[in-house]
């Protein structure tokens, strides 16, 4: 009890200064997650209203790098949330999606910003999103590897999603291009990725997707073309 009392009294403390909770209170309400890394959630970036969601069913067992390859880069939290909304308003008004397509993003700056998050299904990879949580590292990618701080946090951010129950453990990650015809992530973040950890080289390109015993019926007959999604 005087524990508890105590992280109540550190999260107001930390509240009141506008820093991160320091333990996470999930009897609470209003739950605090708290990361050991810098986080903003949607509010952060002021987020549009999703116009639908699905709940995603996890731990999920992949886990999918992409780039945004526009916007560019970019190095302020300023920055950072501005790309985190022209990605919504891009996937929203252009794409007809229901929120941005991402789980999550990450900046050069070092900060996760949360997109569609853990438990909404992603709109990130065809066919593959049921499977998946989606991380976009902002920026392009195909020459250059993201600055250091940016890939600290993809892989902080994943190693928490590990830790909370939302990514299985023994999960496998691979780039986009293994799972949809695509460039992205980019050469030089796809080599990056071949070093982290749970790196998967199968699936190697989207023609696989039909041999994984992961995916449902339902989603193979999509691929088939003989059924779509709602
Ligand atoms: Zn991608």
């Amino acid at each position: 009890m005087v524990l508890i009392l105590f992280i109540s009294f550190v999260n107001l403390i930390n509240s009141s200064l506008g820093l991160p909770a320091m333990f996470s209170d999930s009897a609470s309400e209003n739950e605090i997650q708290s990361y050991d890394f810098p986080f903003v959630d949607r509010a952060g970036w002021n987020a549009r209203t999703p116009s639908k969601k699905n709940p995603l069913t996890t731990p999920v067992p992949y886990v999918v790098i992409h780039h945004s390859y526009t916007p560019p880069a970019c190095r302020t939290g300023c920055e950072c949330k501005e790309a985190m909304r022209q990605m919504q308003n891009f996937h929203m008004d252009d794409r007809g999606w229901w929120d941005i397509g991402y789980n999550f993003g990450v900046g050069s700056d070092g900060v996760a910003y949360e997109g569609r998050g853990w438990t909404t299904l992603g709109a990130h990879a065809l066919h593959f999103n049921s499977v998946s949580i989606g991380i976009c590292l902002i920026g392009d990618w195909r020459y250059e590897v993201p600055p250091a701080d940016q890939i600290k946090t993809a892989q902080a951010l994943i190693a928490s999603g590990v830790e909370q129950g939302f990514i299985q453990s023994d999960y496998k990650l691979v780039g986009h291009r293994q799972v949809r015809d695509t460039e992205c992530p980019g050469d030089a973040l796809f080599n990056e990725i071949k070093k982290w950890k749970h790196y998967s080289e199968y699936p190697s390109s989207a023609k696989d997707l039909l041999n994984l015993p992961i995916l449902s019926d339902k989603v193979k007959d999509v691929m088939k073309g003989n059924s779509t999604y709602d």
